[in-house]
């Protein structure tokens, strides 16, 4: 078969690109060897956390929030197997979707493992073996798990992130070593379901890449809700038996080792590029020291008419910034002027409440030595986080001192994710404080908490 377009991968990068390559006029095949589209994010990733954090929400809001509304119910229980059980529905549900836009886009959907055994030509082994002939091939083979040494992982009592979105019962200890965005995610899932939760960090800080601020108090707010935080340790080894994990602890610095026990450890350290089996040294090619494919502004990798985009490129490892890139890249490759906004890709912590951010941190501020303004408002002042009974966070932007345009967001509080999208927009535009502060918000909304720390950038909120 000869294709303009040849995807590999069909996570949301790969998809992606392959529909907008479509929708160009490109004849498009996409090679996905898991069995089901959709990659990472659809299948052991974004969206199954997701329907795993609200179930496990749902469980402790009726434990513990429905009485001050004065709801009162039974004793209340869990099955985690039909917690899982929805969980894949949701899963099968989506990735379907995908096979659906594949259909109604015309992109051939390859099920098998591609390797490229030449510019222009892609090896399928699968189902059948196939070889596909193509103008252009784009690598979206994205990321895996990072492993540490010493921990190794079996995916029942020492588990990825894709065990942990997959057990069959609650255990009594979990120990989750990283304190990072699965971390705290999958962390929070678990402990909501009744699990005592300790969380390992090499760092002296939780959620490295958020400003300072704003992991501080995150810290405390999952505290409170009972995560206990080893921070500055690290791990460096495991013994799984039949009683459980017994993990070995030395402080980050160096000094004396110490044990943990766990019935299940949650290995979350990070994630890294995945590009097994590709065959890039055929055309030339080889990953960076750090494993990850090289590629110039045009996500042109340094073989003609070979691109690469999403995880397996680096940058923020979000399913968002390889859907953009997944655009982009069409877009060029049919001629026009794709683009990605990295200064405008949001970053969302799905725990409850609810961690975002966009653009710099204070501390990146500082360090570029660029003089900005801080507006910040409490969720405590918002009519609806009151009635909402979510006041936990709090909102808090920086904007450039003499321009006033918006330079970054930083939000803690519910629905912070959506939320920040006001942001995003408008951060895109290059508006002002002033600018999103003169914009009128419904009230009562959440959303007003962003109207009134723009305000507060000026000195001017109305509220506190
Ligand atoms: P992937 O989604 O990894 O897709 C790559 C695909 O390529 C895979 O399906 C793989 O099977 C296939 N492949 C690899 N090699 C070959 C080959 N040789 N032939 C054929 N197919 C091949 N991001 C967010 O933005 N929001 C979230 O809430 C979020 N939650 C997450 C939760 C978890 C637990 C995890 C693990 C990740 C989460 N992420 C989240 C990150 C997100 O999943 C990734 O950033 C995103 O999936 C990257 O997309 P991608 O297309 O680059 O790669
Ligand atoms: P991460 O990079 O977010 O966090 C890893 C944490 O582990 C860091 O805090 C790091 O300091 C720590 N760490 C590293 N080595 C360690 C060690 N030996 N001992 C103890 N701690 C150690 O990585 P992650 O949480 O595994 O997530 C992987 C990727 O998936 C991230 O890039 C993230 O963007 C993406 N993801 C995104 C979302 C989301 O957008 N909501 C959710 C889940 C995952």
């Amino acid at each position: 078969m000869s294709y303009d377009l040849v995807v590999i991968g069909g996570g949301p990068g790969g998809y992606v690109c392959a529909i907008r390559a479509a929708q160009l006029g490109m004849k498009v095949a996409c090679v996905e060897k898991r069995g089901a589209l959709g990659g990472t994010c659809l299948n052991v990733g974004c969206i199954p956390s997701k329907a795993l954090l609200q179930s496990s929400h749902l469980y402790e809001q009726t434990q513990h929030e429905l009485a001050e509304h004065g709801i009162t119910v039974g004793s209340v229980s869990v099955d985690i197997a039909t917690m899982i059980k929805r969980k894949d529905k949701v899963v099968s549900d989506n990735t379907a979707g995908i096979e659906f836009l594949f259909k109604k886009n015309k992109i051939d959907y390859i099920k098998g493992a591609g390797k490229i055994t030449a510019a222009g030509t892609v090896d399928v082994t699968g189902e059948t073996n196939t070889t596909l002939t193509t103008k252009n091939i784009v690598i979206a083979t994205g990321s895996d798990v990072t492993p540490l040494p010493g921990v190794t992982i079996d995916e029942k009592q020492i588990v990825s992130s894709t065990g942990a979105l997959s057990m069959t019962s609650v255990p009594k200890k979990m120990v989750v070593i990283g304190a990072g965005v699965i971390g705290l995610e999958l962390g929070s899932v678990y402990r909501r379901l009744g699990a005592e939760v300790t969380v390992v960090e090499f760092l002296d800080v939780i959620l490295p890449p958020m400003d300072g601020e704003v992991r501080k108090q995150m810290q405390r707010l999952l505290e409170k809700q009972g995560l206990a935080f080893r921070l500055g340790t690290k791990v460096t080894g495991a013994v799984a038996s039949e009683a459980g994990v017994s993990l070995t602890l030395e402080p980050a610095a160096g000094g004396e080792a110490s044990t943990l026990d766990a019935d299940v450890v949650l290995v979350a350290i990070g994630r890294r590029p995945y590009t097994e089996g590709l065959g890039l040294d055929s055309i030339g090619l080889a990953a960076n020291a750090r494993g990850f494919i090289e590629v110039d502004h045009d996500y042109q990798t340094a073989v003609q008419g070979v691109f690469a985009i999403g995880d397996v490129i680096g940058g923020m490892m979000l399913a968002h910034k390889a859907e953009e890139e997944g655009v982009a890249v069409a877009e060029l490759i049919a001629g026009q002027s794709g683009h990605v906004n990295y200064g405008a890709i949001p970053s969302v912590v799905y725990t409850h409440p609810e961690v975002a951010m966009v653009g710099k941190t204070e501390e990146q501020l500082k360090d570029a030595g660029v003089a900005y303004k801080v507006g910040k408002f409490p969720f405590t002042a918002n009519g609806r986080a009151r009635a909402n009974g979510c006041t936990d966070g709090f909102v808090k932007v920086l904007a450039d001192a003499k321009t006033d345009r918006v330079l970054g967001c930083h939000i803690i509080g519910p629905e912070a994710g959506d939320l920040m999208q006001e942001v995003v927009v408008a951060m895109e535009f290059g508006a002002s404080a002033e600018d999103v502060a003169r914009s009128s918000h419904a009230h009562p909304q959440l959303g007003e908490a962003i109207k009134e720390a723009m305000l507060a950038v000026d000195k001017r909120p109305l509220h506190v």
